[in-house]
């Protein structure tokens, strides 16, 4: 049976996107499609504002004179894809507390907003969201994907919990798991002309996971939670703090995905076999693949 995949690729317009498109045609499309149909979303953004970690000057920005444009170039950038590719270009941006100013939350708000705008969402089987400045570094067999929802983490990062890494990059869902990511966020988050907004009952919550692992310490989220909580409804503090939002989606995720009988894939936690690069850390090995700024060779090679 022929499944339907559909492919997220989410950010603010980067160079990046010819070989984040190759890589995707590469790893994923290439050695899936005899069983997999590919339809792909591209949720970004025209105007835009860079985190206060980066300047709109700097050299890894895909600058265009227009909307249109810019819709063009994705089109002919992505067309290699798929027949049937999705461009949504919309500004979001988020009011949720004065302290808090990191970025990269709108990933996740702008996997809800695809789940808003995509009428037949619930057509695909599994839906695979990543970003459009990263490179795979090894196939991705859609075939072992038996889960509810794997996690591909970055090269480098990232959080203190969960293994370390950023939230980000890649994740693949099952169907009902992507519906449980909007419901997540829908609870925690309210959107309205653009933007997010806190809800009232927001709270910090600690994560469940199905194995406990010493990286997985419930006593640095507890107090993650309490400094949250005091930071967030502070309305004098005008600090800027760049507490990583990403965690608190993900620790009511595994909320969510315990709750629904789930539970976040562990495996991609303890081996980091499908690693993710970001295109401006990397340069390419001898062998013409991918390796990090920082090493001599690429994975492959090391071996
Ligand atoms: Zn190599």
């Amino acid at each position: 049976m022929i499944s339907k995949i559909l492919i997220n690729i989410i950010g603010e317009p980067r160079k990046y996107i010819w070989g984040n498109a190759n890589s995707i045609l590469n790893h994923i499309i290439k050695n899936n499609e005899s069983n997999y149909i590919f339809d792909i979303v591209i949720h970004t953004s025209y105007n835009y504002e860079v985190s206060q970690k980066r300047n709109l000057n700097e050299n890894i920005w895909l600058n265009c004179d227009n909307e249109n444009k810019l819709r063009e170039i994705l089109k002919d950038c992505y067309s290699i894809l798929s027949n049937n590719i999705n461009i949504i270009i919309e500004n979001i941006d988020f009011d949720i507390g004065k302290p808090y100013w990191s970025k990269n939350i709108i990933y996740f708000f702008r996997q809800f907003r695809i789940y808003n705008l995509i009428p037949n969402i619930n057509e695909y089987d599994i839906i695979i969201s990543c970003r459009n400045d990263i490179a795979f570094s090894q196939n991705i067999d859609l075939n072992t994907i038996n889960n509810n929802l794997y996690s591909l983490t970055g090269s480098s990062g990232g959080y203190k919990g969960y293994g370390n890494q950023d939230y980000d990059y890649c994740f693949i869902y099952k169907k009902e798991i992507y519906k449980l990511l909007y419901k997540c966020i829908d609870y925690l988050w309210l959107y309205k002309d653009n933007k997010f907004y806190l809800r009232k009952q927001q709270c910090y919550i600690t994560p469940i996971f199905e194995k406990r692992e010493p990286y997985l310490e419930k006593e640095y989220y507890d107090n993650l939670g309490k400094k949250y909580a005091i930071d967030i409804l502070d309305k004098n503090n005008n600090m800027k703090k760049s507490l990583h939002l990403c965690e608190i989606i993900i620790n009511h995720l595994t909320n969510f995905l315990v709750e629904n009988d789930c539970n976040f894939d562990t495996y991609t936690f303890q081996k980091f076999t499908r690693r993710l690069y970001r295109y401006y850390e990397t340069k390419q090995c001898d062998c013409g693949k991918l390796k990090m700024l920082t090493k001599e060779k690429c994975d492959l090679c090391n071996i």
